[in-house]
């Protein structure tokens, strides 16, 4: 005579092959097949467990394929493994300097406060983290008040501590066969942890540690782009600036001026440029050598940078000729920032080539009223014109040439 519950459990079992877990096997019946019917209960909740499991690192990994980044990686730890792991608190350190220091990297809680500070950083040598990596296997504190008692200069403890978490899971990650760090799960709960989540943490290790190295390679690529951002920056500054004096090179400023022009017209605003000359430059050139002319290019570019605003365009234009673009800028600016450039350039002596200069600038201006418009090689002979005046009329002075 059969028993009915063999038929059960084959359809059961049937049930499991074909991934179903959600299976009505009744336990509890004290003779053999009653005890088989249990077992295969608890069969049941293991592969369902597993499959869990092994559902969420497919899903880790399918969303770390989507390049994602360090941080990401971890939130994605924190909000998938709590199933599997019971936390109120993921924190990541990772090995720096060859291996001899750990620094708290990442850290999520459940508690209001993070006292572990990312960044924070300690020697690893004489650390109980060193045993953990030897030993290459999880490493419980159920008991971390306990602990913090023995250990009373454990920093990581008591900070973990005043954060609320009163047990600990501490996990080493190996990447590519050397360690790279600690996954530190931290509970509110003492006592909570138990050999089958360190069980569960070496069968998700290696999973891990990749999944942390795509994150890491994936942070090392933002930095590359980072670099080469700035390279291209440096590039830009090469192509735009001058090299002696740091401002706008001739190009530049130009196209500056064009587009200052064109604004001041959409704006109906009125502008005023001004070029700058040194005066008899090339006796400095000629009695104390180039590399004083240089020291004279780079003091007045700096004593006429110092009476602009912020707004002002200042530009090399080439040799030691200057331009300066107010925008907006009328007759009455115009002269009012002449004055104060020829000022500051006269004030006191220049130092080059080891002797002290008395040095003067020739400024010509020009202003464009709002209504005229007019093209920026127009304005610029007019500027020259005003300069040649200035010039002509004994140097250190300047003029000014209003296009109406
Ligand atoms: P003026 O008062 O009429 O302006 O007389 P100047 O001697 O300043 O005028 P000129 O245009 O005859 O001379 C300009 C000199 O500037 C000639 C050139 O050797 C020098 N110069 C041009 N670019 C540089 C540079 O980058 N560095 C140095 N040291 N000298 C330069
Ligand atoms: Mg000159
Ligand atoms: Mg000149």
């Amino acid at each position: 005579m059969s028993d009915e519950r063999i038929a059960r459990y084959c359809e059961a079992v049937e049930a499991l092959r074909q991934g179903r877990f959600d299976l009505e096997i009744r336990g509890g019946e004290g003779d053999e097949i009653g005890r088989l019917g249990a077992a295969l209960a608890e069969l049941a909740a293991a592969l369902e467990r597993r499959s869990e499991r092994s559902a969420i690192l497919t899903r880790v990994t399918q969303r770390i394929n989507e390049g994602l980044v360090l941080e990401d990686v971890l939130n994605l730890v924190y909000d998938s493994f709590f199933s599997l792991i019971p936390y109120d608190r993921i924190g990541l350190a990772l090995l720096e300097g060859g291996g001899t220091v750990v620094r708290a990297r990442w850290a999520r809680s459940e508690a209001t406060e993070i006292r572990l500070a990312l960044g924070y950083a300690a020697p690893l040598a004489g650390s109980s983290l060193e045993e953990v990596l030897r030993t290459g296997r999880p490493r419980i504190l159920n008991d971390l008040e306990a602990y913090l008692a023995a250990h009373p200069r454990s920093e990581s403890t008591r900070l973990v501590v005043a954060e609320g978490m009163r047990a600990s899971l501490t996990c080493p990650l190996v990447v590519k066969g050397e360690p790279a760090g600690f996954l530190f799960f931290s509970s509110t709960r003492p006592g909570i942890y138990t050999e089958i989540h360190q069980q569960l943490f070496m069968q998700l290790a290696g999973q891990l540690a990749m999944i942390l190295e795509k994150g890491r390679l994936y942070q090392e690529l933002l930095r590359l782009n980072e670099r080469l951002q700035e390279t291209m920056d440096s590039l830009e500054r090469l192509a735009t600036r001058d090299s002696l004096t740091g401002l706008w090179n001739r190009r530049s400023i130009l196209e500056l001026l064009q587009r200052e022009l064109a604004r001041s017209r959409r704006e109906r605003r009125p502008l005023a440029a001004f070029m700058l000359d040194i005066d008899h430059f090339k006796e400095v050139n000629d009695r104390i050598g180039h590399l004083a002319g240089d020291e004279v290019l780079s003091e007045v570019t700096r004593r006429v940078g110092s009476t602009l605003r912020a707004a002002d365009v200042f530009g090399r234009l080439g040799g030691e000729e200057f331009l300066v673009i107010l925008s907006p800028g009328d007759t009455q600016t115009a002269i009012e920032v002449m004055e104060r450039a020829r000022l500051a350039c006269r004030s006191s002596p220049i130092e080059a080539g080891g002797q002290g200069l008395a040095v003067t600038i020739s400024l010509g201006a020009t202003v464009v009223g709002p209504d005229r418009g007019g093209d920026p090689a127009e304005l610029l002979r007019a500027a020259d014109r005003a300069l040649y005046r200035a010039k002509e009329g004994g140097r250190d002075r300047s003029e000014l040439e209003v296009l109406a």
